[in-house]
């Protein structure tokens, strides 16, 4: 168990899905945790490893094809997550890892393999690989700045009535249908590599405000806002 009063954050299956830097995800929220004065401990969970129930939030990342159905057959095995989630914790989950959410996704060869359930989503392989930057409005309800991020993937991804889109698209694919990624309650899933959070520090502090509560200190975010810009400037319309 995590000490008294620590944010605990815990990275599913590193060895198997991160890609496109995904880790930073991990190095930002905690960061941005840490510049508040919120003591964090992380746990790195590899795929032998179970999955701990005690996280507040859990990240995971993007992955090649069969890295990924194997990371599926695993967590599928695993109560943890599900029992954590079902506690109050939020989730990040990014490409492969948001496509494992889902109940089902494409395989090497597009054949159907099971996710683990988390979201009301469903997810095959599209026409052709997505890959580029991506900028999404985000929910408006949300309240979370406009989306950056860079995109590799060939699934595309169905929505159910049991998720709402995080975004919709300006440029790039994201789901395939206008919007990209998803959430419900506090369980996060995007197509979105970058690193997510460093493009995009207010959804990092979307996930720390659902744990920590709302009253979160503003900090220094010079050097993001500066990567923001250059990279919405390279790419908008
Ligand atoms: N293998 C999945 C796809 O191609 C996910 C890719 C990724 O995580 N970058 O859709």
């Amino acid at each position: 168990m995590p000490s008294d009063n620590a944010l605990s954050i815990v990275w599913i299956y590193p060895d198997l899905l991160s890609t496109y830097g995904d880790q930073g995800n991990v190095l930002v929220l905690e960061e941005r945790a840490r510049r508040r004065g919120i003591p964090v401990q992380t746990v790195h969970v590899r795929s032998s490893d179970p999955v701990p129930e005690y996280g507040h939030i859990y990240l995971i990342g993007g992955g090649e094809d069969r890295p990924q159905i194997l990371g599926a057959q695993r967590l599928k095995r695993d109560p943890g997550l599900r029992r954590a989630l079902d506690r109050g914790a939020a989730m990040l989950a990014v490409c492969a890892g948001y496509q494992i959410m889902g109940s089902v996704f494409g395989g090497e060869e597009g054949q159907p393999v099971e996710g683990v359930g988390i979201l009301d989503i469903s997810s095959g392989r599209g026409q052709g690989r997505a890959v580029g930057e991506l900028v999404a409005e985000t929910a408006p309800e949300l309240g979370v700045p406009t989306l950056t991020g860079f995109e590799n993937h060939m699934g595309v991804t169905h929505l159910g009535p049991g998720v709402r889109p995080l975004s919709r698209t300006v440029v790039g694919t994201g789901n395939g249908d206008g919007t990209e990624g998803c959430y419900a309650g506090k369980v996060i899933g995007t197509y979105l590599h970058g690193p997510a959070l460093a493009r995009n520090p207010g959804l990092a502090d979307l996930l720390l405000r659902w744990i920590v509560g709302p009253e979160l200190p503003p900090i220094d975010d010079t050097w993001h806002e500066r990567l923001r810009a250059e990279r919405l400037a390279a790419v908008r319309p």
